[in-house]
């Protein structure tokens, strides 16, 4: 490693430890950067600094965002009685293009994974719990768009044994519905194409 100067080394090793990116990449990377004009690199390093300095979690469905509330929470057209909880910020990106959906997010920021050490209280399952019991105008129904894998399974079915327990501790009436089939067994939301997403949106199924 003598052989590389110190700065070049240093971005090599920061590009791999993103994910996705081996040994080889992150040289190539690095190298490429080498020849971008010192004012581009200039402003991807200030894009850098900024990326969390100027983003928080909106405080009610924790997508990421500029201001609190975020957009969508923050948009008096939205159906706040329908909530749409996703695992990742991406998600919400994905089903807003499909344009069929007009209620709110919840971001878990995550899924249950036993195997690795994530359970319920490692995302945001409380806090859609808190949300849903506080609401000014009643939930009445929840859609629960976790990815279709064993993860995003078991995060559903936990989600919707809990929303259960507070209705009947409400009194309340509130369906939990799943993505309709139609989304690849393994596939992630986040890459379904929009045609196949809105047809799992419009067909969901209630559990
Ligand atoms: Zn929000």
């Amino acid at each position: 490693m003598a052989l590389l100067p110190k700065s070049l080394s240093r971005v090599i090793e920061s590009f791999e430890r993103l994910p996705g990116v081996g040994p080889k990449s992150a040289q190539r990377l690095a190298f490429y950067l080498l020849h971008v004009p010192q004012e581009d690199l200039d402003q991807f390093a200030s894009s850098l600094e900024n990326l969390k300095r100027n983003t928080v979690l909106c405080s009610i469905c924790k997508n990421v965002t500029e201001r609190d509330p975020c957009v969508v929470c923050g948009n008096p057209n939205r159906d706040t009685r329908t909530v749409c909880v996703v695992e990742q910020p991406t998600d919400v990106l994905s089903i807003e293009k499909t344009g069929k959906f007009h209620g709110v997010y919840h971001v878990l920021h995550g899924s249950i994974d036993p195997l690795n050490n994530i359970g319920p209280d490692e995302i945001y399952i409380a806090d859609l719990l808190k949300r849903i019991k506080d609401a000014h105008y009643p939930v009445e129904e929840v859609i629960v768009a976790t990815n279709p894998n064993m993860e995003g399974e078991a995060t559903a079915m936990y989600i919707q044994k809990q929303i259960d327990r507070l209705a009947e501790q409400n009194g309340s009436v509130i369906k939990v519905t799943r993505l309709a089939h139609g989304l690849p067994v393994g596939a992630d939301i986040e890459y379904a194409d929009e045609v196949t997403l809105s047809r799992a949106l419009e067909g969901r199924t209630a559990y």
